[in-house]
């Protein structure tokens, strides 16, 4: 540091004396941290030299994306079915959605009958995910990012409000995907949001009796362009924009939006449309109530985008999702499924956590249709399931890792209720 007037007048990078006619003017800095204009490119090419770093593993990685094989709708859809039950169509739809929205991106430069076609451009296909609370919109859009390996983000259109509002600008949702990407703007850019409680934004209308964000065709207007594709430019740390801050630029051609929500009561616009009518014979007010549940989902079905135009979405908005699909009330059985079918389920957990305490842990069926009965009437599909075994299992948990004479922990029907499971003895050693 300079300690002497001689000292102040050097560059403190290259020790170089300043206001010479080799070296030129110096920058002056604070405490003698002075530097020449020689100094200053040297910073300036190290600099470009850690961005161009920085790009080419960015591009890499979009390559190595490329190189890998892109699955098969059908192959896309068989390893959906290991973690989804149910919601067939739904999954149909979106294999063959994602498989083209990829292969738009990756292949196009394809064989000889493609090339016929070099002029004709693939529009992107967003996806509208109808159906119930807990029926498996997020986890359906999650495990398809998971198995291609792109990143993912979900995001609430709650939170959003159109610019001069309080509440999120539309952008934070790509910032959210550029996170999950690790700021990696060319991978973020072929990444997929999911786009929860859309049907909120729908402007109010005299059909529509939920309350909403009054600003909700707003939010719509300002959804359009991101999900069409437009360079949009990102807040590094959120928050609202202002002038004087820096952006990154990010396009958003090439990211897959998955748009869902319930739209509670728009099954009743379809079935007024449609003219069709619930009529059923039901022992009891209960199955009234559950047949009519299942029938509403099954009306969504028919769903057109006039429909939603009713029920508050704007044209253009829905004109940028081209692929709607229902997803449908998972019924009872279903609900059995998901307890033991996927990979991961709820009771094989369970099953893990105790097999490490060295006990086995049995559900019995009429258990598992208990459970299911109760998920059921709570309404709130299967994310019920979770909340109701956690709490039966509560007492069961605190206890059996204190215990070293149970051999096996039985779950009955009974236990659903009294969360008092049948225990089975270590047998006594000779
Ligand atoms: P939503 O339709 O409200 O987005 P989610 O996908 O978040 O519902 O579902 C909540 C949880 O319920 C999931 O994490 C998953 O454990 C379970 N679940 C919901 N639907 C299914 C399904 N069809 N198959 C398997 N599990 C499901």
């Amino acid at each position: 540091m300079a300690n002497n007037r001689e000292d102040e007048m050097k560059c403190a990078f290259c020790g170089r004396r300043g206001f010479t006619p080799e070296v030129g003017p110096l920058v002056i800095g604070p405490r003698g941290a002075n530097i020449c204009k020689d100094c200053v490119a040297e910073c300036e090419r190290l600099f470009g030299l850690e961005e161009e770093r920085t790009k080419k593993n960015a591009k890499d990685a979009l390559q190595e994306q490329a190189r890998k094989p892109l699955p098969k709708p059908a192959e896309i859809k068989a390893e959906l079915d290991k973690y989804i039950v149910g919601q067939e169509d739904a999954k149909k739809i979106l294999s063959v959605a994602v498989h083209n929205h990829y292969k738009r991106l990756f292949q196009t430069n394809g064989n000889e009958m493609a090339k016929a076609f070099e002029d004709v451009e693939i529009e992107k296909s967003n996806v509208l995910l109808i159906g119930p609370t807990g029926s498996g919109k997020t986890l359906i859009a999650k495990t398809l990012a998971r198995l291609l390996d792109v990143p993912f983000c979900i995001t609430d259109a709650t939170t959003l409000t159109e610019a001069g509002y309080v509440g999120e600008d539309v952008e934070n949702i790509i910032l959210r995907l550029l996170q999950a990407a690790d700021n990696n703007v060319e991978r973020a850019q072929i990444g997929i949001i999911y786009v929860d409680e859309i049907d909120k934004i729908a402007k109010k209308g005299e059909n529509v009796s939920i309350t909403r964000d009054v600003s909700g065709e707003g939010v719509q207007q300002a959804l359009l362009k991101i999900l069409e594709g437009t360079v949009a430019n990102i807040p590094p740390k959120g928050g609202r924009k202002h002038p004087q801050q820096e952006y990154i630029p990010v396009n958003t051609t090439n990211i897959l939006f998955i748009c869902g929500g319930a739209f509670v009561g728009l099954d009743k616009m379809v079935q007024r449309r449609i003219g069709r009518h619930v009529l059923g014979f039901a022992a009891d007010r209960r199955e009234i109530e559950e047949n009519r549940q299942l029938e509403s989902s099954q009306v969504l079905k028919a769903v057109e985008p006039e429909d939603l135009v009713k029920y508050g979405l704007i044209p253009e908005f829905i004109g940028r999702l081209p692929v709607i699909t229902s997803l449908e009330l998972l019924t009872k059985e279903d609900l059995v499924k998901i307890l033991v079918e996927p990979k991961n389920s709820i009771t094989r957990q369970y099953e893990k956590l105790l097999a490490i305490e060295g006990v086995k842990l049995t559900f019995e069926k009429a258990a598992l249709e208990a459970l299911a009965q109760k998920a059921f009437e709570k309404g709130t599909g299967a994310r019920g399931l979770r909340a109701i075994i956690e709490q039966m299992m509560v007492d069961i948990m605190f206890e059996l890792p204190s215990r070293t004479d149970v051999a096996e922990c039985i779950i009955t029907a009974d236990t659903v209720e009294s969360g008092v499971p049948v225990l089975k003895k270590v047998k006594a050693k000779k």
